[in-house]
């Protein structure tokens, strides 16, 4: 049977006033279930909804909203099974990686819940005291993408009702079911209004980022998007936070134990299906190692069980969607017909779904599209490197920052190579860790503003200075 699922507006389920959209199963390309499509009108009743309650929960006090987020933590753990049914259905992801994104959805949440909001006392004399408060915002609007659908939800409106702000949520209409679960418990523990989603395909994330009475957007997505996104909240002057692609490098240096590495690279550069925004994206190997990990590296690969999500052996997972499969082909068959080797991988499979096998690409230009481009799937281009310098320079010579890493023998040695890194995050023999209380986000063209941590919960408030004259 194929579920169709509304939209939440102000603690009422509604029909979309358009024809539903569907989503597909990756690995199957069945129609698993339709969706509404959310018309203008309906954002506008959502916005009117979350503005409305901002009024009440920008009031309710710190300790109760930190009960109600531990609430809706323990619902989610309640319901992680059907979560991670809905997450490997619509993502593609194996079940275990499901399970694991919905265990991460939990710790974000507790995280939030427990988290203070300071107010600092700057000064105190006998004429004044200062102080500097935080306040919500008003209505946010989230956007998300359809990598980890339920976690990037998760980061974005915990933080967010923390604050004391209402919220809109717009998943991806790619991944949409597992926000909607999210949602819906959500709004078991909040007054009508406080969240809200708004599905559709027809422009409703372009409507979003125009309308007048949302204060801020946080945006995880691909950086053109996240350009328009940028151009049309000019107009308001919504906060944003822009957690926008990247091309991570890493740098392997000489002398690095080559069996340790090629397990800590494989997963951070395949960590689901390699669509990870923090995904190792490009490898710079010094020439004494650039063999012996190579091959490890295609072993490690080859191991995999390339299938459907919810088979019991199955490692490794379809990539998500049409068009990223198409960019996937397109990025090796260009490196290909330059003259890079396919080391393992390299061809879709012969089967329904948009399986790609663990692709592994030696003797390619570091000019070449695979490198230059975010392939954002289950390719690794490797290229070789005599002089560190040489290295630094290729890692840096990037549109985007988000993170990088550096693994080597000597963790002092290596960590002077990660400082120099041009990306938000620098990684010493690990990459693409991310944990809930230490701040995250890109420089350069991967955005701007962090989720995670104090810095990250702040960003969902603005200051206000109190200044008392005694
Ligand atoms: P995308 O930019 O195509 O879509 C992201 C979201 O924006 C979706 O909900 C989409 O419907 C919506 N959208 C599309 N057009 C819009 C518009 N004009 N205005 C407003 N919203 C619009 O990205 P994607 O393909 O879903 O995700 C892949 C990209 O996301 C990759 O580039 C990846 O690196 C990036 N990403 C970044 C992070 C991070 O934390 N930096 C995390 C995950 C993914």
């Amino acid at each position: 049977m194929i579920n169709h699922y509304k939209l939440l507006i102000n603690g009422q389920w509604q029909e979309g006033a358009d024809q539903a959209f569907e989503v597909k199963n990756p690995s199957t390309l069945e129609t698993i279930a339709t969706c509404a499509n959310a018309t203008p009108e309906q954002l506008d009743l959502a916005v009117e909804a979350a503005t409305e309650a901002f009024k009440h929960w920008r009031n309710v006090s710190h300790a109760e909203k930190q009960q109600i987020l531990h609430r809706i933590a323990d619902d989610v753990t309640e319901a992680r099974d059907e979560i991670a049914t809905l997450i490997v259905a619509e993502q593609g992801k194996p079940l275990f990686l499901a399970r694991g994104e919905v265990e991460g959805g939990v710790a974000w949440l507790r995280y939030a819940a427990d988290q203070e909001i300071p107010v600092e006392l700057v000064e105190e004399t006998a004429e004044k005291r200062i102080e500097l408060h935080r306040k919500p915002l008003g209505v946010v609007a989230s956007i998300t993408p359809w990598n980890w659908p339920f976690m990037i939800a998760v980061w974005h409106i915990a933080p967010a009702l923390r604050a004391g702000n209402t919220v809109i949520s717009k998943p991806s209409s790619l991944t949409p079911l597992s926000t909607i679960k999210l949602v819906e418990i959500i709004n078991r523990h909040v007054p009508q209004g406080v969240i809200n989603i708004v599905t559709g395909e027809r422009g409703i994330g372009s409507a979003i980022t125009q309308h007048s009475a949302i204060q801020k957007i946080v945006f995880t997505g691909s950086t053109p998007t996240g350009q328009s996104v940028m151009r049309n909240a000019a107009d308001t002057l919504k906060r944003l936070t822009l957690e926008l692609g990247g091309n991570d490098a890493a740098i392997v240096l000489p002398g690095t134990d080559i069996n340790k590495t090629a397990a800590g690279v494989f997963a951070a550069a395949f960590l689901n299906m390699g669509q990870t925004c923090a995904a190792l994206k490009r490898l710079y190997v010094h020439e004494s190692e650039y063999e012996a990990l190579s091959a490890a590296l295609v072993r490690i690969c080859q191991e995999q069980v390339v299938g459907d999500g919810f088979e019991e052996s199955t490692t490794f997972g379809p990539v998500q969607n049409q068009a990223q499969l198409d960019l996937i082909i397109d990025l090796v068959e260009d490196a290909r017909h330059h003259g890079a080797n396919i080391m393992c991988g390299g061809e879709r499979l012969n089967r329904e779904g948009y399986f790609f096998p663990p692709t592994i690409i030696t003797d390619v230009s570091n000019h070449s599209r695979v490198v230059k481009e975010e392939q954002f799937g289950p390719v690794l281009p490797i290229i070789k490197y005599t002089d560190l310098e040489d290295a630094i320079a290729m890692a840096n010579d990037c549109e985007v920052g988000l993170g990088g890493s550096v693994w080597g023998p000597d963790s002092n040695a290596a960590t002077v190579v990660a400082s120099r890194l041009e990306s938000g995050v620098a990684w010493v023999n690990t990459h693409a860790q991310i944990q809930p209380n230490t701040p995250f986000g890109g420089c350069k063209m991967s955005g701007f503003g962090v989720e995670f941590g104090l810095e990250g919960l702040l960003e969902f408030t603005s200051h206000q200075l109190l200044y008392l004259s005694k």
